[in-house]
C-alpha cells in the first residue's frame, strides 16, 4: 500500500486530515468498508459531511470504487493504481465471506465478459462470490 500522502499527490488531490485518515483506515483494514464502518473508525474526528465529500471525491478520482453489494449499504474499496479520473478499471471479482462478513477485492480475477440480449446496455458489471475466506478456512 502506498503512503496516503503520496497517493494524494499522484492524484492531484490536496492533502486534508480527513482524506489522509480515510486512506489509512482502508490500508489498515484491507477490505471493503461501508460508510458507517468508516464513520465508526473515524470516531467523530470529522463530521458526516466532510466524510461524505471525501468519499465522493475518492470515487470520482479513482482512489476508491464502489463494491457491488446485494444487501445493506454501499461499500467502498481501494482502487489499484490504474484507475483514474475518467475511467475505473475495477471489473474484478469481489469475495464475500459468509463467516466473517468481510468483502475483499480479488484484483487479479476479472469479471467474465457478459453478453446480454439485444437492447440491453451494460454500464458496469459486478460479481460477488460468496463463500469462506482463507482466514476463516483454517
Ligand atoms: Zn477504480
Ligand atoms: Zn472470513
Ligand atoms: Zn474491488
Amino acid at each position: 500500500m502506498t503512503d496516503p500522502v503520496k497517493l494524494l499527490l499522484v492524484k492531484n488531490l490536496r492533502v486534508t486530515p480527513c482524506r489522509k485518515k480515510v486512506l489509512e483506515i482502508f490500508a489498515r483494514k484491507n477490505r471493503a468498508l461501508s460508510h458507517v464502518e468508516i464513520e465508526n473508525e473515524i470516531n467523530n474526528e470529522f463530521d458526516r459531511v466532510t466524510l461524505y465529500r471525501t468519499l465522493s471525491t475518492y470515487t470520482q478520482t479513482g482512489v476508491l470504487h464502489k463494491v457491488p453489494n446485494d444487501t445493506g449499504s454501499a461499500k467502498f474499496a481501494l482502487c489499484k493504481d490504474h484507475c483514474d479520473k475518467h475511467i475505473h478499471h475495477d471489473e474484478h471479482v469481489h469475495f464475500k465471506c459468509v463467516k466473517c462478513h468481510t468483502i475483499k477485492c480479488i484484483n487479479n480475477v476479472d469479471v467474465p465478459e457478459i453478453s446480454l440480449p439485444k437492447g440491453y446496455l451494460i454500464h458496469s458489471a459486478g460479481l460477488i462470490i460468496e463463500g469462506i475466506c482463507p482466514l476463516c478456512n483454517k
